[in-house]
């Protein structure tokens, strides 16, 4: 008899010939995220990971709090694996959900049967088991619609499994199964959004932030740093790339419209990210732009951005207003971080009145009055690199 925890794969259990590929890669990640907690056996069958530790020390909470992060899981609860028999099934029950049970009002009894071997058809063990809990917890009572407590058998080859509280996982894709993007990702509330929502689909992201000192402090980078590590929990270890823009931005400020200065400084970011991207293998690029939200995610601007770019450019948050955003950067833990206020490189030489309404050809023309390109060689020969994972973070800002 030991504890162990079931996971449901959610949206990959519909992916027919694919299904054993996705499946493969969300146990290797979950073996990734478990493997500073210990050693555990994981084996799947029917759409579930059974997850079960290999040394009693293990803290059970601990590993749940991991797997509630992994992408590919919808549900997941911790469970008793029991001997196969309806007598292990009754007086294991009692004994693993006792203080749930005397906890609530209301109860009903699920079973599962894959072992069609097992003598008790699934009617049989829930009315079994469902007497069994009443005669033991008289005050409690059997409701079949909206019980506080759901108690569930599943008789599977080898064993039982007993289960009461399943939660909700992180849901989308496991991390791997999209490719790989690039997360321009600033120390505002929307890009770690849409760098978790791009991971959330399977996409192993990278990240890279571009900053212009002494206008911008080391501080700010540090945010951006920690705002990297609270996605990381969901995103995995992010490879992050940071970018001097000091000297380019002068360069704009001196020498382009400034009219054009924002939209002119994000082509010039593309650039390089997708430079970094040819590098790293990454194919395509993820921002946090939200249509309308400011002068340089009206349409046209976006338009003008996009003209930059030689790969696709993922914007999830585009369709959201702010609030939706906020809710999301609060779930995930980023919100408080992005809202300190440290300066971003965008809001160094910001014009006074930004052209909302840019062409292609003004901006392709404003931009040609500087050759940009052995600054963009230099911006990437100097920049640095390091891996970010979770949990590693201890900086005061
Ligand atoms: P965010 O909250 O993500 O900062 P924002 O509303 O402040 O978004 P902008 O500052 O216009 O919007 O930036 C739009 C997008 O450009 C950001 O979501 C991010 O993807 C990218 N970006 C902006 N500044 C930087 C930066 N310093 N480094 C990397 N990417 C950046
Ligand atoms: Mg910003």
């Amino acid at each position: 008899m030991r504890e162990i925890i079931l996971c449901k794969f959610g949206e990959i259990a519909l992916k027919g010939l694919n299904k054993s590929n996705f499946e493969s890669v969300l146990v290797k990640n979950v073996r990734r995220r478990l493997k500073r907690l210990g050693e555990f056996d994981l084996h799947r069958a029917q759409s579930t990971l059974y997850v079960s530790p290999l040394d009693s020390n293990i803290d059970m909470d601990e590993v749940m709090d991991e797997l509630m992060h992994v992408f590919g899981i919808v549900k997941l609860c911790k469970a008793l694996e029991v001997e196969k028999s309806m007598e292990s099934v009754l007086t294991d029950t009692m004994d693993y959900l006792s203080f749930a049970l005397a906890d609530a009002r209301t109860f009903k009894v699920e079973a599962k049967r894959a072992d069609k071997q097992f003598p008790c058809k699934s009617p049989e063990i829930c009315a079994q088991l469902g007497a069994a809990i009443l005669e033991r917890f008289p005050g409690l009572s059997v409701d079949v619609k909206s019980p506080d407590i759901t108690v569930t058998v599943e008789i599977r080859e080898t064993n039982a499994f007993i289960n009461a509280h399943k939660i909700n996982g992180a849901g989308g894709l496991p991390i791997g199964t999209s490719g790989r993007g690039m997360l321009l990702i600033s120390g505002g509330i929307d890009s770690p959004v849409a760098g978790y929502m791009m991971a959330k689909r399977g996409v192993h992201i990278q990240a890279v932030h571009f900053e212009a000192p002494p206008y911008t402090s080391e501080r700010a980078r540090l945010k951006v740093e920690r705002l990297a590590e609270e996605i990381a929990l969901y995103c995995g270890d992010i490879a992050f790339h940071c970018v001097p823009f000091t000297d380019i931005q002068v360069a704009i400020r001196d020498n382009c419209p400034e009219e054009l200065f924002t939209i002119i400084m994000r082509r010039l970011m593309l650039e390089i990210a997708q430079r970094i991207c040819e590098r790293e293998k990454c194919s395509c690029l993820i921002t946090g732009e939200s249509l309308g939200q400011v002068a340089s995610q009206t349409m046209n601007a976006v338009v003008c951005t996009d003209e930059a770019c030689r790969m696709p450019v993922f914007r999830p948050c585009i369709g959201l207003d702010k609030a939706e955003i906020v809710e999301t950067a609060r779930k995930i833990g980023t919100f408080d971080t992005s809202v300190l206020p440290y300066e971003d490189c965008c809001t160094v030489f910001t014009p006074k009145h930004p052209k909302t309404r840019p062409t292609v050809e003004e901006v392709r023309e404003g931009q040609a009055r500087f050759d940009f390109e052995p600054m963009i060689k230099e911006a990437l020969e100097k920049t640095s690199f390091k891996i970010i994972r979770c949990g590693e973070n201890n900086v005061d800002l």
